[in-house]
């Protein structure tokens, strides 16, 4: 297929390079990044759109992304599909698809899970929104740069349910880390605590499979010093993207607003920024109640 990849950071670097490691044609384009081997460079977004069959954004957040798709989409080819990858607002995500619906285009959002890693080894999970037509034409591209690709229903959905999983996971780790603190202080081995949560009903994905305490569980960022991983910079970000949606459909989400206020915290005033998600657990470890 004829790819036009907009946004080659972190994220988008590798994946363009695995779709054209599969034998794709993929132009790319970013403001500041040049391209991985293999994939062409173009001399601006509008360029790489055109003549391509889809055209991947993979962009820091929606009003990029609107700036973006307001230079490609009247470049782009009756019948094409632009597949957002970001992380952006549902809003931004719905307008962004109107806009190209309305030029006779295709349009997904299809942001995905499983962060640098995932996207450098191709196993991304991909959360979908948009018309089954779209996806059927990005489906044979979720499975070069993915494992697993889930069409959640109409635009805006893909976001919705990564914002959703993300608030469970923002909530859940701080659960996680504030019970480990609290476990020390009552004399609790966190072997032990391990033990038992990891079987119990206090079980979830924080725990088992990314356990904030070093030397408990399978290996994590906690045995690496905290280096993210998945950093609580973005984690924050998708606590204020989930807190912006439940502001925009009414919806009450106390447990996810206090979650996005102490990512916050800990990002803006503490000594969060850059360290990944789970070092919430040395930050309770040296509270107390009134600190
Ligand atoms: P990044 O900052 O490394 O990459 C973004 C790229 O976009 C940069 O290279 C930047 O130069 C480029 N860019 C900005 N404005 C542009 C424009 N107008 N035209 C062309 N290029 C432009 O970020 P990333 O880590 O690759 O993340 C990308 C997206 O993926 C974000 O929405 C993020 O929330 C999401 N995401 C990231 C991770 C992760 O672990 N890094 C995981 C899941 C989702």
């Amino acid at each position: 297929m004829k790819i036009g990849f907009i946004g080659l950071g972190n994220m988008g670097a590798p994946m363009a390079a695995n779709l054209a490691a599969a034998g794709h044609a993929v132009t790319g384009f970013d403001t500041v990044a040049t391209p991985p081997a293999d994939v062409a460079q173009a001399a601006s977004a509008a360029e790489a759109a055109a003549g391509a069959e889809v055209v991947i954004t993979m962009l820091p957040n929606g009003a990029i992304l609107k700036a973006v798709a307001g230079d490609v989409i009247p470049a782009m080819q009756s019948g094409a599909v632009l597949l957002d990858c970001s992380t952006v607002d549902v809003a931004s995500a719905r307008e962004v698809a109107a806009m190209a619906e309305a030029a006779g285009l295709g349009a997904l959002d299809a942001p995905v899970s499983g962060g640098v890693g995932g996207a450098a080894a191709g196993t991304l999970t991909f959360m979908v929104g948009g018309g089954a037509a779209a996806f059927a034409t990005a489906e044979p591209l979720f499975e070069v740069m993915g494992q697993k690709a889930v069409h959640c229903g109409p635009a805006g959905n893909g976001q919705a349910a990564k914002i959703c999983n993300n608030m469970i996971l923002g909530v859940t780790m701080i659960a996680t880390c504030e019970a480990f603190a609290l476990a020390d202080k009552l004399g609790l081995d966190r072997q032990a605590m391990y033990d038992v949560v990891s079987t119990s009903s206090g079980q979830s994905w924080s725990m088992t499979t990314y356990c904030p305490a070093p030397g408990v569980g399978p290996k994590s960022p906690s045995d690496n010093g905290y280096t993210p991983g998945f950093a609580a910079d973005l984690m924050l970000k998708d606590l204020r993207l989930s807190q912006a949606a439940a502001e925009g459909a009414d919806a009450d989400t106390p447990m996810g607003a206090l979650a996005a206020a102490l990512y916050a915290r800990f990002v803006e005033e503490e000594d969060g920024a850059g360290r990944d998600f789970s070092a919430m657990l040395p930050r309770f470890e040296t509270r107390t109640r009134e600190s």
